[in-house]
Formats: structure tokens, C-alpha cells, sequence
């Protein structure tokens, strides 16, 4: 029985996504139900994210506009969770006295113990905690800590679970996926977890992210060529074309090894779509190396690409290169990148228009008959059918192609 309402708002990546599901279902249990309207909610909760710079000020401000519902002498509880509140902890229940709960990333398993499953079609499963790569740009690895791989026993038993809720995909999660169990004699690698996800009946579909392309085994390409239910994207993010940039963040590969690993998966399923992470302005970035980020797009020709303007910090082995580069310039290669990018995707998107997609149908549409899933390539799908088909797959035709998705008919 719900009798609160709970108002979360998600920065950052997956990772904080898959903290906001959880804590959304681990409130489940104390009555709690989601709502888009802060004004209504018992609960106010910002899950944040410190991979840029500017995350605390940010919170800050939007905790300054959202105390303001607390004002009228109603009992709301207002509360930080993600990477801020790990790094700043209790430091932040000081500065602002209407903050009410503080919830770093490493406590919320003790939350656990409450989660009751909520029956949806796709689900993330987490795989590992933390990230041992310290790329030399990136505060992860100090605010989430180090890699650690669940036991994969626990990891079935979960997603045996999630089937049996009549979940049909789930999205295998950790910071660098591809190097599960690789600290342990006893867990099975990366691609082998994959195909043992695959043997259990009811889930239909599974994806991952993220993939470091270091631990790109040929192993794990060869499961997209032989497990039907992998999807047939993969995330992989590059950061940089430019082989002087990737030694300087510390990427453990070169742009040639990346394109090699590229064009075995391409070879072993043509129709794979890649999406990536680039980050633009890194310090000491020439034009030539921005020109060398902009050819490897070329080759590998991303459906969809995260671009990212360099920030600073603390504590990162970056953060002490001299970072010189005008704002200016950041700005104009980001949008020169973002330009190229918006053409790739419509380039690759519209010859999709007259096939068949398979949907795994997941909710409304945006328009009043519409509904709306996920192809097998992770593109979201809007077409005219009934609600009743929510939670099956079915084959639609691609109709009209959108940066963002597709429309189609059944
Ligand atoms: N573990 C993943 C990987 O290695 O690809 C990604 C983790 S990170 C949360 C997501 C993306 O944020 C990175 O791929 C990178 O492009 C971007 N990022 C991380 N630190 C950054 C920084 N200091 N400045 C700009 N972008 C950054
Ligand atoms: Fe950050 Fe690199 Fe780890 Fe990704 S692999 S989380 S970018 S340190």
C-alpha cells in the first residue's frame, strides 16, 4: 500500500540510473510511490554525479530551488545520494541545515536486504562495483572504489529471479563489464557470465555496458556472433582517435588496436551498432589529435556517440597537466564533433526505414495509441498499437527515422 510519494532526480550515468531503480524499489517496501511532482512528494531525493566539474555546485543549487516546497511547514524529507554525497558525506548535512539524509553510493546495499522486486520488462543487473583503471582523467575509481565482481552464482540466482517476475531483457552493469572475474580463480570470465545469462528461460534479450576497449577479448566478440538473445549494440567508448591523447589519459590502448576490435565485431555481426564516449579538449590536445578523433569516427561511423568537454578533476592524475586550451577552442571542436556526429547518425538510421525491427514493447507511446519499446539495436521505437502488447516482441516496420528513435507500424 503506497501513502508517500517520492520525487527522484537522476545525474550521470547508468549507474546512478540503476541506484535511483533501486532506491525507488527499496522505498516500495516502506510505502513510498513515485511522483513527477516535487510539490506533492514526501520525499525529495537528488541522486547526483561528480565525473564533471561544477556537480556540488549544481546540487547546491538545485537543492536551494528545491527547498522551497518544505517552506509551507509540511514534513518533507529532502536527501542527496550518488557520488556527491559519497565524497561529501556528512560535510554536506553541515552546510545545508534543511538537508535531511545523506546516502553515499557504498551504503546503499544495506538498504538491500528491503528491495521487493517490482515486475518491469527490462532490468539492470549489476555484475561489479568499482573500477581498477584509474584513466587519468576520470574521479570514478576514487568515489566509487575499487573493482569488485559479485559472485556469479548471486548473479544468476538474480536474474532467475527477474525472469521469473516475467522481466524478458537485462542490462549486465559495471564500469568496465569486460573485465568481470578476472581477479578471481573461481568466477567465470566476462563472456562465459554472458552465455550462462543467456541459458535462463524468460529472459529474452541482454545487453552491457560498459565495455573498456582494453578488455575487449576476442572470447567476448565471439559471443556476438553466436548468443541470438546478445543484442546487437555494444557501448565502446573510445575517448579520443588520437594515440599521443590516449597515452596522456592513460587508456591502456591505441587507436589502431581500438579500430581492430571494431572490425572483428563488425566481421562476426555486420549488422552491430556501435555507440561511444569521446572527450573533447583534454589537455595538450593538438588540432591534429582533434583531426585524428574526428577520422577514427569516420571508421567506426557511432549510431550514437556521449561527447564530453574535458573537465578538470581534483585529485586526478590530469588535473596536474597544464590545461591551457581556450574555452573557445573546446567549444568549437565540440560542436565540429557533434555536427559530424548528427550525420552519422542519420546516416546509418535511414536506410533502417522499410525493415522489420523486432520491439520488445515496454510502455505508451509519446503520442495518445502510440506505444513504444526497444529494437534489438537499442533505438526506441513509437508505433500505433494496442497497450495489451506491453511486454511482448513483436515485428515492426520502420516507417521514419529520428536522431533520438524511430516510428514504425506493427
Ligand atoms: N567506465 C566507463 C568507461 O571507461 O568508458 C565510463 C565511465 S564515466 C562515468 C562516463 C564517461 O564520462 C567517460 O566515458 C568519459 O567520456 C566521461 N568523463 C569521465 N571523466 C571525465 C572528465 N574528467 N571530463 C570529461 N568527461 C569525463
Ligand atoms: Fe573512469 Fe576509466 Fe574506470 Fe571508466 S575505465 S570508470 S573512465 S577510470
Amino acid at each position: 500500500m503506497f501513502d508517500k510519494l517520492i520525487y527522484i532526480e537522476t545525474f550521470g550515468c547508468q549507474m546512478n540510473v540503476n541506484d535511483s531503480e533501486r532506491i525507488v524499489t527499496m522505498l516500495a517496501d516502506l510505502g513510498y510511490a513515485p511522483t513527477n511532482d516535487p510539490a506533492s512528494a514526501d520525499m525529495i531525493l537528488l541522486n547526483t554525479c561528480s565525473v564533471r566539474g561544477g556537480a556540488e555546485e549544481k546540487v547546491y543549487r538545485r537543492l536551494a530551488n528545491l527547498r522551497i516546497y518544505k517552506r509551507d511547514g509540511k514534513k518533507q524529507i529532502i536527501a542527496v545520494g550518488g557520488c556527491v554525497a559519497q565524497q561529501e558525506g556528512e560535510e554536506l548535512l553541515r552546510k545545508l541545515p534543511y538537508l535531511d539524509l545523506v546516502i553515499g553510493t557504498h551504503n546503499l546495499h544495506l538498504l538491500q536486504d528491503s528491495i521487493k522486486g517490482e515486475s518491469r520488462l527490462s532490468r539492470f543487473v549489476t555484475v561489479m562495483q568499482g573500477c581498477d583503471n584509474f584513466c587519468s582523467y576520470c574521479i570514478v575509481p576514487y568515489v566509487r572504489g575499487r573493482e569488485i565482481s559479485r559472485r556469479s552464482s548471486d548473479i544468476l540466482t538474480e536474474v532467475r529471479q527477474l525472469a521469473d517476475e516475467g522481466v524478458r531483457e537485462v542490462i549486465l552493469l559495471g564500469q568496465n563489464v569486460n573485465s568481470y572475474g578476472l581477479k578471481s580463480d573461481h568466477e567465470p570470465s566476462f563472456a562465459e557470465l554472458i552465455r550462462q545469462v543467456a541459458d535462463v528461460d524468460g529472459i529474452d534479450r541482454i545487453r552491457f555496458t560498459t565495455s573498456h576497449p582494453k578488455d575487449m577479448s576476442d572470447e567476448l566478440i565471439a559471443c556476438f556472433g553466436d548468443i541470438p538473445k546478445l543484442s546487437g549494440q555494444i557501448h565502446l567508448p573510445a575517448q579520443s582517435g588520437s594515440d599521443a591523447v590516449l597515452k596522456l589519459m592513460g587508456r591502456g590502448y591505441t587507436r589502431e588496436s581500438y579500430l581492430g576490435k571494431v572490425r572483428k565485431l563488425k566481421s562476426i555481426r555486420p549488422d552491430i551498432v556501435i555507440t561511444g564516449d569521446i572527450i573533447v579538449g583534454f589537455p595538450g590536445e593538438s588540432d591534429a589529435d582533434f583531426e585524428q578523433t574526428l577520422s577514427l569516427m569516420e571508421e567506426v561511423r557511432y549510431i550514437d556517440l556521449f561527447s564530453f568537454v574535458y573537465s578538470p578533476r581534483p585529485g586526478t592524475k590530469a588535473a596536474e597537466l597544464s590545461d591551457d586550451l581556450p574555452r573557445a577552442v573546446k567549444m568549437a571542436r565540440l560542436d565540429r564533433l557533434m555536427e559530424l556526429q548528427r550525420r552519422h547518425t542519420m546516416e546509418i538510421s535511414l536506410p533502417y526505414v522499410g525493415s522489420l525491427m523486432t520491439v520488445l514493447v515496454e510502455g505508451e507511446g509519446k503520442l495518445p495509441g502510440q506505444i513504444s519499446g526497444k529494437a534489438d539495436i537499442g533505438r526506441i521505437v513509437n508505433f500505433t498499437g494496442d497497450s495489451s502488447l506491453i511486454g511482448s516482441f513483436v515485428d515492426v516496420r520502420i516507417t521514419k527515422a529520428y536522431p533520438n528513435s524511430f516510428l514504425g507500424e506493427l
